[in-house]
């Protein structure tokens, strides 16, 4: 899952058609006559995770560098905050596999240390101090958890198939909690970004709903809380879907699957892959990790490995209390 990552502006589907399900929540595979292509085969489903989908959605031809292009071209260095995300997700992790009532702050340095990724830095000194920021960020954020309380699922992998789509995914966390209707689960996704989130950034996330989707299939229990736990600022972004606004999620990713397929069927059928999968220049190139081989990020500022963590480890201005959940 998604940790310390930079989130770009994300398009719409390229395809701009009407969203298949109108609102209404699209049926699991299982549920759904197959659907025949030709020769009587079924049609092939889109194999995805939350990524994939994104990386199509954010610049189609990042997608092709990445997901089809062999051998792939090649990357930029690490990102120190991919690094610092990775460690605290990973610390994270080993928590919740440690036994209760050795779930005491005192433990944190350890996981911490056994898990720290350290690609990326600038140097050891804002590499020690990336890593003294992560712990205070741990220890605030342990005192915050109900102590004897296990989540349902710690880096917990759904999966759940479509009329179009296969999905995977890996969820930071799924809660068990009991709602106004009885039990319920809840996603949860760490941040460590510098930026602070809010109940929009919830509410958009796709992963989030694709996530709440399938786990409510995966589990049997109705899934509609997605949060988004912000780290550095303490601040948790919730948001409650309906099942309308989970279709019009899980529809969005279908139109986006059906995009990825036809460009991909394009180039098969002998297309320019560069029409195919055109580039999206925007601020995102500056991030990206194949802005070196690409003609779309020639333009973009070239941004050290460190630059974000460097932001991320300026003073934080404390936020208010946690967002409001709301309701689409
Ligand atoms: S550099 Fe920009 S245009 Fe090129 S693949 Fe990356 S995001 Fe797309």
């Amino acid at each position: 899952m998604a940790g310390g990552r930079i989130c770009y502006v994300r398009r719409s589907s390229s395809s701009g058609r009407p969203t298949s399900s109108g609102g209404r929540t699209p049926r699991p595979r299982g549920d759904q006559p197959e659907q025949l292509g030709f020769e009587g085969m079924p049609e092939r489903l889109f194999v995805c995770t939350p990524s994939k989908l994104g990386s199509y959605t954010d610049c189609p031809r990042r997608y092709r560098y990445s997901y089809v292009d062999r051998p792939t071209p090649v990357k930029g260095p690490p990102w120190a905050h991919n690094s610092l995300g990775a460690s605290v997700h990973t610390a994270l992790r080993n928590w919740y596999a440690l036994p209760e009532a050795k779930r005491r702050p005192e433990a944190l340095p350890v996981l911490l240390k056994g898990t720290w990724v350290g690609e990326g830095y600038r140097d050891g000194e804002q590499e020690r101090t990336a890593y003294r920021r992560a712990l205070q960020w741990l220890e605030s954020y342990v005192e915050t958890l109900e102590p004897g309380v296990d989540p349902l699922g710690v880096e917990r992998v759904v999966a759940v198939k479509t009329a179009v789509l296969a999905f995977n995914g890996r969820a930071d966390r799924i809660d068990a909690r009991t709602g106004p209707n009885g039990p319920e689960l809840a996603i949860v996704d760490y941040k460590t970004g510098r930026t602070g989130l809010d109940v929009d950034d919830a509410r958009g996330s796709q992963a989030l709903a694709l996530y709440a989707y399938a786990a409510e299939r995966v589990f049997r229990r109705p899934c509609h809380r997605v949060e988004l736990h912000h780290l550095p600022t303490g601040t948790v972004a919730a948001f409650d879907h309906t099942p309308e606004s989970i279709a019009r999620q899980v529809s969005r990713a279908e139109d986006t699957a059906r995009d990825i397929m036809a460009a991909e069927r394009a180039v098969t059928d002998g297309a320019d892959p560069d029409e195919a999968f055109p580039v999206a220049p925007g601020p995102g190139c500056a991030w990206c990790d194949f802005r070196r081989t690409c003609p779309g990020g020639a333009g973009a500022p070239a941004k050290e490995p460190w630059a974000a963590v460097e932001r991320t480890l300026l003073p934080v201005t404390p936020t208010p209390p946690p967002v409001s959940p709301a309701t689409e």
